[in-house]
């Protein structure tokens, strides 16, 4: 073997090797990936099995998981109320926004809301007062104390919540 012929071998050992690095790196990252989806699927079918956070003694599947999905399937204020909490829990903002109304939606405090939301620690949802707000209601108001930790310290929102309708769906608008 003349000593070209070397070099060019050791050369192409050299890409050999760099190629047979990459093909291994992404069957590694597409294992990850593939782990992570996993991952994610087991927590979200855990999560429906779960009792919903709003605290209706229902499942999450069965409660505010069925208004994550569609949020046209809401019929009542204090539904929409109850699913707005669960998705602060579980920050779910673009939940958030679509369930706002769209004269006083917090679109630009998005990122700033979810960041919120994951750094407190949700306790717990009491629906003190319901008026109006019904299947066949335009509109209604909802009475409310939702309970959290904000760096070990424990704080409440106490608020009466006002709803109406947009775009065939309940909607937050803002505080009575
Ligand atoms: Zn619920």
């Amino acid at each position: 073997m003349s000593k070209q012929g070397k070099i060019k071998n050791g050369n192409n050992k050299a890409k050999h090797t760099k190629l047979l690095n990459q093909k291994k790196n992404k069957i590694r990252e597409a294992k990850a990936l593939n782990k992570q989806r996993l991952k994610t699927l087991i927590t979200k079918s855990n999560l429906f099995k779960q009792y919903c956070s709003c605290g209706s003694d229902n499942l999450y599947g069965d409660c505010c998981a069925v208004a994550h999905k569609n949020v046209e399937l809401v019929t009542t204020a204090e539904q929409l109320m109850r699913s707005r909490y669960t998705a602060y829990v579980l920050g779910d903002v673009e939940y958030l926004m679509k369930s706002h109304h769209s004269s006083t939606c917090p679109i630009k405090e998005k990122n700033e809301i979810l960041k919120w939301t994951k750094s407190v620690k949700w306790l717990k949802l009491e629906v003190l007062n319901i008026n109006k707000g019904g299947v066949s209601d335009m509109e209604g108001s909802v009475e409310f104390k939702a309970h959290f930790e904000d760096n070990g310290v424990a704080e409440l929102i106490h608020e009466n919540s006002k709803f109406n309708r947009e775009n065939n769906h309940w909607v937050y608008l803002g505080e009575l």
